[in-house]
C-alpha cells in the first residue's frame, strides 16, 4: 500500500522562533497520532531547516528544502547544493513548484537536472507539475501533464531504492482558495499513473505517491484522500497553522 504523504510547503513564511514553536508543538502531539501509513513532513525556509531538522528528531515529522541548486558548489550567490542539504539530513526536497516556474524561469529540464542532483545525495524530489488556467480552458490540460512528464521524468532511471513523488499542482487552485473538484484532481493523477505504467512499469507507478496541492484545507483534504490515485497533499497557506497541520496529519491517518 502507498504511503500517503501530507506534506507543508511554507513558502517564504515564518522566521526562527515561529518555526521552533510550530515543530515542538507538532512534533508533541504527533506522538498521540497513530500514522499508520501516514508520512508528516513540512519545507520551512533554508535558514531554518537546521532547526527544524533538531527539534523534529526521532518523530514522525520530515522536513524537506523548498528548492535545490542546480550546482554541486563554487560561485553561486544565494543557492543551496544537494550535498549541503544532505549534510544536514535533509530527506526531501521540493522542486519544479509554480512560483519557481513563474518567477525563477525554472523548466521542465531545470526540475530534471535538479533532481538528478537531489538522487545523487539520496533525497527524494517531490516534483511539482500543473496546468495554468489559461492551459485548463483552452482543452491542454491532458497535453501539459504529459509534456511536463515527459520534461522532468524521461530518461530518469529509476533504481530500487530511488523515490519520487510527484505533486500534481494546478496553478489555477494554488493560493486562491479555489481546490479542483476531487474529479478533477482524480482525472489528472489517474492520467499521471498511467504515464507512469506506459513509461515506467506497473508497480513503479503503484507504488508511487502522487499528491495534490492547490488550497487544500482540514475540510477538503477527506474527499480528496477518498479518490483513488490521490495520496496526499502539498499544502501551502493552510500549512502554515499547526493546528490545521496536525487535523491534515489526522485526517491521513484516518484515512
Ligand atoms: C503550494 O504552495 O504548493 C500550494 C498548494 O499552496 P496553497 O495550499 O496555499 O494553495
Amino acid at each position: 500500500m502507498r504511503k500517503i504523504i501530507i506534506a507543508g510547503n511554507w513558502k517564504m513564511n515564518k522566521g526562527l522562533s515561529e518555526t521552533i514553536e510550530f515543530v515542538n508543538t507538532v512534533v508533541s502531539a504527533m506522538k498521540d497520532i497513530k500514522l499508520n501509513r501516514t508520512q508528516a513532513i513540512i519545507a520551512p525556509a533554508y535558514p531554518f531547516l537546521h532547526e527544524a531538522l533538531r527539534k523534529s528528531v526521532g518523530s514522525g515529522l520530515q522536513i524537506a528544502a523548498q528548492d535545490v541548486s542546480l550546482n554541486n558548489d563554487g560561485a553561486y550567490t544565494g543557492e543551496v547544493s544537494a550535498s549541503m542539504l544532505a549534510s544536514l539530513g535533509i530527506k526531501y526536497g521540493i522542486i519544479g513548484h509554480s512560483e519557481r516556474r513563474q518567477y525563477h524561469g525554472e523548466t521542465d529540464a531545470t526540475v530534471k537536472a535538479r533532481m538528478l542532483k537531489l538522487f545523487e545525495q539520496k533525497i527524494t524530489p517531490i516534483v511539482c507539475i500543473g496546468e495554468t488556467l489559461a492551459q485548463r480552458d483552452a482543452n491542454l490540460t491532458t497535453d501539459i501533464i504529459i509534456s511536463q512528464l515527459n520534461g522532468c521524468l524521461s530518461e530518469i532511471k529509476l533504481q530500487a531504492g530511488t523515490e519520487i513523488i510527484i505533486a500534481y499542482e494546478p496553478v489555477w487552485a494554488i493560493g486562491t482558495g479555489r481546490t479542483a473538484t476531487p474529479q478533477q484532481a482524480q482525472e489528472v493523477h489517474a492520467l499521471i499513473r498511467k504515464w507512469l505504467v506506459d513509461n515506467y512499469a506497473p508497480e513503479v507507478a503503484e507504488n508511487m505517491a502522487i499528491l495534490y496541492g492547490g488550497s487544500v484545507k482540514p475540510d477538503n483534504l477527506k474527499e480528496l484522500l477518498a479518490c483513488q490515485d490521490i495520496d496526499g497533499g502539498l499544502i501551502g497557506g493552510a500549512s502554515l497553522k499547526a493546528e490545521d497541520f496536525l487535523a491534515m496529519v489526522k485526517t491521513g491517518a484516518e484515512n
